[in-house]
């Protein structure tokens, strides 16, 4: 039996690179930006297209199928990033899980020298199913997104195609497979702050991370500060303690307690009130393989017509190196009336 004091619960095996990203002389190496932080982790978007459609995401035009990357042409990126120092590759979207080519992609990123954890992120449609070959290709990290334990408050959320009881029944094919599972939360106001407790709850009941993640303004929004989150959590009768356990993000972590004494972690990613930027290790390739430094920025280096018209892999870090070279110190996402290029495509 666990006590709270012992945290051998942490989810160690997911606490950020193994391997310092450093020259042979010690010094940091690899792709780093004028503010001097490494690029470790890169995100990938493998398709703009999503059977979802959440309230906080963005609306998308839908591309046509020859404008995302090809299989080859992502494991060509994912080698090409991988020598520049990227340790970790998390597989995003739209909904990646719509990709046929998924778990070979997901083979061709465990496979790719260098790489120590990849990771994909999901809205967990289609996760029952793909648990076991996801696995045999080598995932290692799972997150899947679950704003409501309601099924019908799921629908006004996520659209009708969005159906509870087949995330549920992925989760639960999901729990204890991977290295980390994790349960990613926008909070919504008005819509699901009141179950901020129950999802805690829920998550430590299967053995997976639940966190918080605050509304950024893709499509909207009124932003519920996590430091609400947490007051509502307190009042539900949560025991929370701060807890300096990091992940490779740049998710906060708070060790928790209910009153029936039920423990774990919480994660809280505060992107709007506590700017997560000064130790930002992650860079993004869209959907349209292009290369984005900023989550919150308006620019990107275009690697897939860069890869089509015959560019070397020279001429794709020259590309990749001159985006990051106006990587800013802080996102921009809090000023007023900023318009995002669109999520869908881009994949959080
Ligand atoms: N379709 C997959 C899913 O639902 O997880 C992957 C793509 S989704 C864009 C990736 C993550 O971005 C999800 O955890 C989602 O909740 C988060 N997200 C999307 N829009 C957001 C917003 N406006 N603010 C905060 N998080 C957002």
């Amino acid at each position: 039996m666990r006590t709270f004091t012992d945290l051998s619960h942490r989810p160690v095996t997911d606490a950020g690179p193994t391997h310092p990203v450093a020259d042979v002389h010690g010094r940091p190496a690899g792709l780093g930006d004028p503010q001097g932080r490494l690029i470790s982790y890169l995100r990938v978007s493998l398709t703009d297209k999503c059977n979802f459609k959440c309230v906080y995401c963005s609306p998308a035009e839908e591309d046509a199928p020859d404008t995302l990357l090809t299989r080859a042409e992502l494991a060509r990126l994912f080698a090409l990033f991988a020598g520049l120092g990227v340790r970790r590759l998390r597989l995003t979207g739209g909904e990646p899980t719509l990709r046929k080519d998924l778990c070979e992609i997901v083979a061709d990123a465990a496979s790719t020298p260098g790489i120590e954890d990849v990771a994909l992120t999901t809205n967990g449609h289609r996760l029952a199913e793909l648990v076991e070959p996801l696995h045999q290709a080598g995932l290692g990290s799972l997150n899947v997104s679950l704003d409501t334990l309601r099924a019908e408050r799921l629908h006004g959320v996520s659209g009708r195609g969005a159906r509870l009881e087949r995330i549920l029944h992925g989760l639960e094919a999901a729990a204890g497979r991977f290295r980390s599972l994790k349960l990613n939360t926008v909070v919504m106001k008005g819509v699901n702050e009141d179950e901020v407790g129950a999802l805690v709850r829920f998550a430590w009941s299967l053995g997976a991370l639940p966190r918080f993640i605050e509304q950024m303004p893709f499509s909207g929004g009124e932003v519920v500060p996590l430091s609400a989150v947490r007051a509502r959590l307190e009042a539900e009768g949560f025991e929370l303690l701060p807890d300096g356990w990091r992940g490779w993000g740049p998710a906060r972590h708070l060790r928790g307690r209910d009153r029936d004494g039920l423990e774990g972690l919480v994660g809280f990613i505060g992107a709007m009130t506590e700017n997560f930027c000064d130790d930002c290790n992650r860079a993004r390739v869209a959907a349209d393989g292009g290369f984005q430094a900023c989550l919150g920025g308006h620019e990107r280096a275009p690697l897939r017509e860069l890869m089509r018209a015959g560019a070397g892999d020279d001429a794709l870090v020259e590309a990749v190196r001159a985006e990051l070279s106006h990587k800013a110190p802080r996102h921009r996402m809090t000023e007023p009336g900023l318009v995002l290029l669109p999520m869908r495509g881009l994949g959080g």
